[in-house]
């Protein structure tokens, strides 16, 4: 029933957005891992800016990171938020990268997935989310990365239970879905978070999956 479900909104969604063209490129782990690093806590638009200020700056490489100078880290990485934090992190997954994995997360996504998980973890400024995203978008590892977009819509779409928690959220989407859908689940989930189900005043009434939606309030301002 709730597998049923869960199809006919991916089967509505696939209608209404086109998957982007990066999303379906290959990615480089290690830029992958900086951009979701800045990412945290950051709007989409930041992290595009301070992402492009820092690949002026320096080769997004490992090593380029480990020996920069943290201050003009930081000064790219301003126009994110907790730039200071996250510029301290980026300088020391970097070393951490060169001194324990050669500079190559390559072997680490081609451990099996939960190995791969828990390695990447270990890593300063790598939660479950950071490590989901690396290893599906470069990797193609089984996993649903759990954005803020994510979580709150597939609470409202009653996809995932109202108050559980990253694994939770994640384990209910994966249990709907077919791995191979998991990418397209996850960006168009984020795509309809950015258009319609924003996080405050959601467009309920122009909303292509209202129909499936026990949260949907079609009074909505914007209708
Ligand atoms: S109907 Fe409203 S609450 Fe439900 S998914 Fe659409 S925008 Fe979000």
């Amino acid at each position: 029933m709730a597998k049923d479900r869960g199809e006919k909104i991916l089967r509505a969604l696939r209608k209404t957005f086109t998957l982007p063209k990066w999303a379906l490129s290959s990615r480089d782990p290690f830029q992958t891992l900086i951009v979701t690093i800045i990412s945290q806590k950051t709007a989409d638009r930041n992290t595009a800016e301070a992402f492009e200020n820092l690949s002026k700056q320096f080769q997004i490489t490992p090593e380029a990171l480990a020996n920069a100078e943290m201050n003009k880290i930081e000064e790219s990485l301003k126009v994110a938020g907790l730039y200071r934090n996250k510029a301290k992190t980026i300088k020391q997954v970097s070393k951490i990268i060169m001194q324990k994995f050669h500079g190559d997360l390559t072997p680490i996504l081609s451990m099996p997935f939960e190995e791969a998980r828990k390695t990447l973890i270990q890593l300063p400024g790598v939660g479950p989310k950071t490590a989901d995203v690396v290893l599906l978008f470069c990797a193609e590892k089984p996993t649903i990365p759990v954005d803020t977009h994510v979580n709150r819509i597939s609470k409202r779409l009653g996809l995932a239970p109202k108050n559980g928690d990253y694994e939770a959220i994640r384990k209910s989407l994966q249990t709907l879905y077919n791995p191979k859908d998991y990418l397209a689940a996850h960006i168009l989930m984020i795509l309809l978070g950015r258009r319609y189900c924003k996080a405050r005043d959601p467009l309920c009434k122009r909303c292509p999956i209202n129909m499936f939606c026990p949260s949907r309030n079609i009074e909505d301002k914007d209708g």
